[in-house]
């Protein structure tokens, strides 16, 4: 072969146009390695769902007719580095050209860069054919401006992709059916079982662990219940059409011991290693939909269509225009270490417990868990963004780099002073009481601001107002809060409560 091409573990697209001709000049290669095992501590479960559908791509190439080279974490001949491995099989290939898809992490991208220029053959980049828009083009869209509207920009890629649109007007009059998606599940027997799968990973447990990668969480080895091939992937995409989407808006943000995963999609893994693409989902739920209008109303149909080609698609733009800077923000300057309970779920505290505990074992926690409990208390108590990214990329499923950091240091901490929102998302007690039955099954009471058993959220809430008020107060979202604050009669009581909670922080 001539022409050596790099696909990477996250860059699944089988409908790639790479793929359209076969050509004995072309040599693909995969690799399994340490380098990308290693430079955070990743969940078991994710390390076997990209090695799993890593190897399942590979052997769908082949079957295309394609060469494929595919060196697995194991192998003698794998250097478990990209540089050294490339390298190598330039030389013994003989090869004249390299071509790889750019990479979707501001890491590979500037390692690629390097490599491409040290070689001594031609080296050549190409799309990934996977999002809706090119690397640099929120940054255009929003060029001169400090906030970056998510809504600005979602409004355009419904009208570019005339999703959800009649004519230039959105489909019944509404561009946003957000304030629709609040409710708390109330009723256990709308909850439907996940579309799960249920592969023996044995073999390729067994093969991570002897190679000595050191991983967080469980996994039964006997039945991983992540899609890993496209196919698959489909099955739960048609699964939640079919099933889920009817109550995925209204039920959205709710919290619950029920279920961990709601009417979630749980479509992550299978998008973000691109085995499906973000625009086939959201026309496959748009068609689903269209047939089945008396049963589903718009309301859960937009949430969806937003998560995906409004925030995903947004979060990728913010990745390229931000980094390297991104991540590397940290507005408050936050220095506190992550209480040790965060890598057990040894916490009296229920909806973090229960949240971290699910997240251990399933690679998993849907949206709200992740912004209003553990993102919450972790921006209350001000732990270091650095201690957050590591956390949040290395437990889920989902997490890559460009999608964990925007959320973590963006959405959620407020680390970027107000890149991607208007306002950091903390929340009381009275938030998490509403959203479901958390709080009735746990220790400290939601109701109490101060005293024995009194919520933590409840002090540390006022705490993070306080000793923010420099940075916050101005900021016009925000000034009822402190309003309310100055008006507290008890406010040293709980301040002093909040301090102590945090001197604690170990056993709460
Ligand atoms: P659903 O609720 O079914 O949503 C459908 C799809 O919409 C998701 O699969 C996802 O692709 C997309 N989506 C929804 N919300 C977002 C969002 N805020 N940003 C980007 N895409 C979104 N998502 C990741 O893919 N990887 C991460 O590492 C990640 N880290 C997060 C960290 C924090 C602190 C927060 C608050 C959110 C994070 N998210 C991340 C976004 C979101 O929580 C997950 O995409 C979602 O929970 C995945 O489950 P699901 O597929 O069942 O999602
Ligand atoms: Fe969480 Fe407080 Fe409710 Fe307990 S009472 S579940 S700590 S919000």
């Amino acid at each position: 072969p001539k022409t050596l091409r790099l696909i990477l573990g996250d860059q699944l697209n089988i409908k790639h146009s790479w793929f359209e001709e076969q050509s004995d000049e072309v040599l693909y290669v995969m690799m399994e390695m340490r380098q990308e095992t290693d430079y955070v501590m990743h969940h078991i479960q994710k390390v076997i769902a990209f090695f799993i559908a890593m190897r399942n791509f590979s052997d769908v190439l082949r079957d295309q007719g394609h060469k494929v080279r595919y060196l697995k974490i194991s192998d003698e001949a794998n250097q478990q580095d990209l540089d050294a491995n490339l390298h190598q099989i330039i030389e013994e290939e003989k090869i004249e050209l390299f071509e790889y898809q750019l990479p979707d992490e501001y890491r590979l991208d500037e390692q690629l860069k390097a490599i491409s220029e040290n070689l001594s053959i031609q080296a050549r980049s190409v799309d990934t054919q996977h999002f809706l828009t090119e690397r640099g083009f929120l940054e255009d869209f929003f060029e001169g401006k400090k906030t970056y509207l998510m809504e600005s920009f979602y409004r355009q890629m419904r009208k570019d992709y005339d999703i959800l649109m009649d004519g230039e007007e959105p489909l019944q009059g509404k561009w946003n059916f957000d304030h629709e998606n609040r409710s708390a599940l109330k009723d256990k027997k709308l909850l439907q079982k996940p579309k799960t799968h249920s592969r023996d990973v044995s073999s390729i447990a067994d093969e991570i662990e002897n190679a000595g990668i050191e991983t967080i969480g469980s996994v039964d080895k006997e039945k991983f219940l992540w899609p890993a091939t496209r196919e698959e992937s489909l099955e739960v995409l048609d699964y939640f059409c079919e099933s889920l989407l009817e109550n995925f808006g209204k039920y959205q943000d709710a919290l619950t011991t029920w279920d961990p995963y709601l009417f979630h999609s749980r479509l992550s893994f299978a998008l973000n290693s691109k085995m499906l693409s973000p625009l086939e989902v959201v026309k496959k739920v748009e068609q689903y939909w269209n047939k089945n209008q008396e049963e589903i109303s718009i309301a859960q149909v937009e949430g969806f269509v937003r998560q995906i080609i409004g925030w995903r698609e947004y979060m990728r733009g913010i990745y390229w225009a931000k980094m390297p800077e991104f991540a590397e923000m940290n507005f408050f300057e936050h220095k506190r270490k992550l209480p040790n309970w965060f890598w057990t779920g040894k916490t009296k505290m229920k909806c973090l417990s229960h949240s971290i505990t699910q997240s251990l074992e399933l690679a998993y926690a849907h949206h709200i868990q992740r912004l209003m409990v553990t993102g919450n208390f972790m921006l209350l108590v001000g732990i270091d963004p650095d201690e957050i990214d590591e956390w949040y990329l290395g437990i889920y499923i989902d997490a890559i780099e460009w999608v964990e950091i925007t959320n973590t240091r963006g959405m959620s901490q407020f680390a970027d002073g107000g890149i991607v929102g208007t306002k950091p998302y903390v929340s009381s007690a009275n938030y998490i009481k509403k959203q479901g039955n958390y709080c009735s099954h746990c220790a400290y009471s939601p109701s109490k601001k101060t005293g024995e058993g009194a919520c933590p959220f409840n002090s540390l809430y006022w705490h993070f107002y306080d000793r923010n008020r420099e940075k916050l107060e101005k900021n016009p979202r925000i000034g009822m809060a402190y309003r309310t604050l100055d008006k507290m009669k008890n406010t040293d009581e709980i301040l002093a409560q909040a301090e102590e909670y945090l001197k604690e922080i170990e056993n709460l």
